[in-house]
């Protein structure tokens, strides 16, 4: 017996929490697209990655369908991991790294750690 599967409640978590949400303003830092700026259209959390408007563009051949007569290559954003993502700050217009801030009322909000502003609304 190798593995010895802890119960579900003692279980760590190896994912690190990602502090990217959906619509939020990214840049790249590595990869083909790096440098580049775009909103993220939907987080994969499983796999710790974002899906990037235009970015990370993969070709994929699509057979033919009733909608899609001609089938052919179809050009798609492929996830990109988090760690090669960094949150531009809709307040200071930077790429910034964000810290987790509890308001007086219990909310946790995202703050940027360049201006200090809360950057959730
Ligand atoms: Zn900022």
């Amino acid at each position: 017996m190798l593995k010895k599967i802890k119960s579900k409640k003692g279980k760590k978590i190896s994912h690190k929490k990602c502090h990217i949400k959906k619509d939020d303003k990214v840049k790249v830092l590595t990869g083909k697209d790096r440098g580049k700026v775009g909103k993220v259209l939907k987080i994969v959390q499983k796999k710790d990655r974002a899906i990037v408007e235009n970015v990370n563009m993969i070709k994929r051949h699509t057979k033919q369908t009733q909608q899609n007569r001609q089938g052919g290559i179809v050009e798609k954003e492929a996830p990109i991991h988090w760690s090669n993502l960094m949150l531009i700050c809709s307040k200071c217009i930077k790429p910034t790294r964000i810290k987790m801030t509890i308001l007086d009322d219990g909310k946790k909000v995202r703050t940027c750690k360049k201006c200090n502003e809360i950057i959730d609304t």
